[in-house]
Formats: structure tokens, C-alpha cells, sequence
């Protein structure tokens, strides 16, 4: 997943060779799902797929099978703005394998790779087998994948008994249960500066219950293009384009960090604008966080009513 992990337990005492067995479970779960997702890795099962010609069904993996299930869920549900097929978008725009294009992708090129974008070309069969029928279309994971890896991960904890953690990957958080201290886990929300990765925090979190935290952000995957634009890595599928306004960074609270994650992605893309209406119709129980960039470096926080209680943030 190009990123790194921490698990924090509490109330739970370990010798040295139960936490190494438990490392290495993790570890193998973590090995598992980038097997199944990883866009990176050629031999994976997407990797296939992304390879397969149109209406050449491909068998996928159980857990490949229910992130994508949730995935077109979640494409549905949020209008498009999370669409898991913007993947030769995003290389188009610069952020796979290819790396910076030397200058935007004309208007002809972004219409092409367009033909092979857009979730309703893929068929989830009742046999589990995935098929598209385009066969240019990439199935990209990245924006939910991380946040499914975590319910993995607190699930193998709760399977050996465990109640009181805190997973992260990537920044994708869940926690369940106290603290070392006995207290409500804490989670900072970063301050969406550009530049090298910083510390300082926009504000705190407090995370239990088996609730994630999300974010999504234009500060950590970009590049200045030569029109002096910041592009960054997360494509609004209506324009083709990396998104551009004024949104930083979206926290998402939810039950699950799967959801917290696609709809991270896709409220970075509809702005509050568009997206808290959104979230108020179909998502009862969800609360986001957006940061503003306004002048002189300063954030504005825009949130749902209910985030700042549900999570207990702080800024
Ligand atoms: P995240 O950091 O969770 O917002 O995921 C961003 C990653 O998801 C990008 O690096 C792309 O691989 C992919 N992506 C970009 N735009 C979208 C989109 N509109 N919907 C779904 N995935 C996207
Ligand atoms: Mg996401």
C-alpha cells in the first residue's frame, strides 16, 4: 500500500513470542490484501483483472470481492464522486507507475482514457466473478483499500480477544475501547500544509467503539505543474480532472473504515457544497470534517453539525 502501519494496544499483557506471533498475523493479513489489491504488484488478483480483455470474467478472492461489492455501493451512493475506475486517470494525471507527465494531458487524450472510466462498466456476477466490458478499464482500489486493510486488522484483534486498540494505516484510523491511561483514545488531524510532511495538528479527535477516521487530502500526493497549479492525487471523475478548489484535507467519522474511506475520497471531490447535503440524505450516522485553505495559510473548518460532538474533536 506504499505506507506504513501502527497498532497500539492497551490493557493487554503479551510475552515476546505472543507479540511476535500476532505481528506476524498481522503482517500476513497486510500481505494477503495487497495480493488481492495492489495495483502495484503485477501477479496480484486486480492486477489481472486491469490485464483482462472485456467480458473475461475474472475469479476474485473473498475479501476482493466484498471491497468491491461496497465499492460500487459506495460509487452508487455517493453519486460517482468515489468511482473505483478513475484509475487511468489518475495515471494519466501523473500519480501510477508512468510517474509526472511533462506537461497536462491534452483535451483528446483525457477524452480517450475517459472512454475506459466509470464504475456501471463493471458487473459483480452472482458466481463472484468480476467482468468489465471495456476492456481499457483499470479497477483502482487506492481510495479504499487502506480503510479496508484496518477492519481487517481490528477484526483479527477482536478475534484474539483484544478490546482496547487503536489500528492506522496510512493515517486511516480505528480504535476501540481505552487507552493505555484508561481515556478515549486520542487522533490528531493534521494540518493540510503543503510541504514537507509536517506534525502540527489542525485539531484532536477522540476515537472508540470500533469507530474510524478517514482523511483525504491534496498535501501529501501532489506535484506544481508548470501553469503553477497544484495537481493532486484524487481525480473528480465528472471533470477528468485532479480536483482543484479550496478543500485541503476531509475528515470522515464512521462505523467502518472502509466507509470512512471512500467517502473521504468522495466528499474531497464534492466539496461541502455538494457534500454535506449528500451525507445529511444518505448517510445517517456519518460526520465529516473539511479544512479550508484561506489566505495567509489559514484553515477553515466546515462540518457536519454533528462531527464536532461524535468525535469529540478539539481544534
Ligand atoms: P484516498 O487517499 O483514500 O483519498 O485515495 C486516493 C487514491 O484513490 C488515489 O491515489 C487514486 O488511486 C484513487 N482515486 C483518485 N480519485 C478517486 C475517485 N474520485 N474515486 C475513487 N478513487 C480515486
Ligand atoms: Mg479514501
Amino acid at each position: 500500500m506504499g505506507t506504513s502501519y501502527s497498532i497500539r494496544l492497551a490493557g493487554a499483557r503479551f510475552d515476546r513470542r505472543e507479540l511476535a506471533d500476532l505481528h506476524a498475523d498481522v503482517d500476513a493479513a497486510l500481505a494477503e490484501i495487497n495480493r488481492q489489491m495492489s495495483v502495484w504488484r503485477p501477479d496480484s488478483e486486480i492486477a489481472r483483472f486491469n490485464r483482462a480483455g472485456a467480458d473475461e470474467p475474472v475469479a476474485l478472492s473473498a475479501d476482493f470481492r466484498f471491497v468491491v461489492r461496497r465499492a460500487l455501493e459506495l460509487a452508487e451512493a455517493s453519486g460517482g464522486a468515489f468511482d473505483p475506475t478513475v484509475g487511468a486517470l489518475v495515471d494519466l494525471w501523473g500519480f501510477g507507475p508512468d510517474g509526472r507527465p511533462p506537461a497536462a494531458p491534452s483535451a483528446e487524450r483525457i477524452a480517450a482514457v475517459r472512454r475506459a472510466v466509470g464504475y456501471r462498466h463493471l458487473r459483480l456476477m452472482d458466481d463472484g466473478r468480476l467482468a468489465k466490458d471495456v476492456p481499457a478499464l483499470q479497477l483502482d482500489l487506492g481510495a479504499v483499500a487502506k480503510g479496508y486493510a484496518v477492519d481487517k486488522v481490528a477484526a483479527l484483534l477482536r478475534g484474539r480477544g483484544l478490546d482496547d486498540f487503536l489500528v492506522e494505516i496510512g493515517g486511516e484510523t480505528l480504535a476501540a475501547g481505552v487507552n493505555p491511561s484508561g481515556a478515549t483514545w486520542r487522533v490528531g488531524v493534521l494540518r493540510p500544509d503543503f510541504g514537507p510532511a509536517g506534525t502540527a495538528l489542525q485539531g484532536i479527535a477522540r476515537l472508540t467503539g470500533g469507530r474510524a477516521i478517514a482523511t483525504s487530502g491534496d498535501y501529501r500526493n501532489f506535484y506544481r505543474a508548470a501553469t503553477g497549479e497544484i495537481e493532486s492525487h484524487i481525480v473528480d471523475p465528472r471533470t477528468a480532472a485532479p480536483v482543484g478548489h479550496a478543500v485541503a484535507s476531509v475528515s470522515v467519522l464512521a462505523d467502518d473504515c472502509l466507509t470512512a474511506d471512500a467517502l473521504a475520497t468522495a466528499l474531497f471531490v464534492l466539496g461541502p457544497a455538494d457534500g454535506l447535503p449528500l451525507l445529511a440524505a444518505r448517510f445517517p450516522g456519518v460526520e465529516a470534517l473539511f479544512l479550508l485553505r484561506r489566505e495567509n495559510g489559514r484553515f477553515e473548518e466546515v462540518a457536519t453539525p454533528g462531527f464536532a460532538g461524535a468525535a469529540g474533536y478539539a481544534p
